[in-house]
């Protein structure tokens, strides 16, 4: 049976419980990182543990953790759940405490939990491409922080879902920021461009691994926002995360993008994204 990471021990699934009065519960006061794995090993896992810790320091969680030591017990539940490819999902809230919106008084410690899941990588979509919707961003401005609260991106996949799609691009105003639980990049002109890392997106690792594509590839890779008619105009068309990697949409809002062909570019940064796995997975 499968083992669920909590405070350090190992429970069997269908033990592990938390408590009804977990903040994470009922405010989403905690922060959470998806990490990918690869043929038994843990892709760019320091690059996720340091965001970890960036996001929970942004709340005022102190979670008393080094990155080496969180890299541990991840490598661990793997390992014990004999995962080779899939991901682990970690969450850290601020714990256990009769609800009051104010902190919790400083004994109250935080509450860690970890489980794994099992799948392959997604070929078929990486390859034929993905259809998304554009939607307005409604969610708060520290979207680079990678919060519990996820209540904007719910709505946003769910819009996305209801016309058939994979993803919903946001857009605050004419600017486009990112999906609802990706990071979005347009090519134009043998150029990519992509919204800068601010509050308003969360800053992705996978696009950090694109941009580095880039730099080896020569390709520009230019940090600015871009508006929703020049989404709508460009010649390619990305959306990147842990999970989908780097995902060619052909479709935005019902129309084709480059045809409806997956883009030379977007499969040039495909077949890096290859190498990175294998130069940065431990
Ligand atoms: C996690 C996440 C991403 C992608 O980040 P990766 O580190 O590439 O997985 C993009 N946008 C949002 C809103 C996210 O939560």
């Amino acid at each position: 049976m499968a083992k669920v990471l909590i405070n350090e021990q190992l429970i069997d699934e269908q033990d592990a419980k938390v408590s009804y009065e977990d903040r994470g519960y009922v405010f989403g006061d905690g922060v959470y990182e998806y990490i990918r794995v690869y043929d038994n090993k843990l892709f760019t896992v320091k690059e996720h543990f340091e965001r970890f810790l960036r996001s929970a320091t942004e709340i005022g969680l102190d979670l008393e953790y080094s990155v080496d030591a969180l890299i541990e017990l991840c490598r661990e539940l793997v390992a014990c759940n004999d995962i080779k490819n899939g991901g682990v999902y970690i969450q850290a809230t601020r714990g256990v405490a009769p609800r009051d919106h104010a902190f919790p008084n400083s004994d109250v410690k935080p509450v860690i939990m970890a489980f794994t899941k099992s799948y392959d990588r997604p070929y078929q979509d990486l390859e034929n491409g993905i259809n998304a919707i554009t939607t307005e961003d409604i969610r708060w401005l520290r979207c680079d922080i990678k919060s519990l609260n996820l209540l904007g991106n719910v709505l946003a996949k769910e819009a996305a879902v209801k016309y058939n799609a994979k993803e919903a691009i946001q857009h605050r105003g004419d600017t486009v920021t990112e999906g609802a639980s990706t990071n979005v990049l347009v090519v134009k002109d043998g150029k990519i461009y992509t919204h800068p890392v601010n509050n308003y997106i969360l800053n992705g690792i996978t696009r950090r691994v694109i941009k580095w594509v880039a730099e080896d590839e020569g390709i520009p890779f230019v940090e600015e926002a871009i508006t929703t008619d020049f989404l709508k105009e460009a010649d390619e068309v990305i959306v990147s995360s842990t999970s989908v990697e780097v995902m060619p949409v052909i479709k935005v809002d019902g129309e084709s993008v480059n045809d409806g062909k997956v883009g030379p570019i977007t499969k040039q940064l495909q077949e890096g994204f290859d190498r990175y796995i294998r130069s940065h997975s431990i």
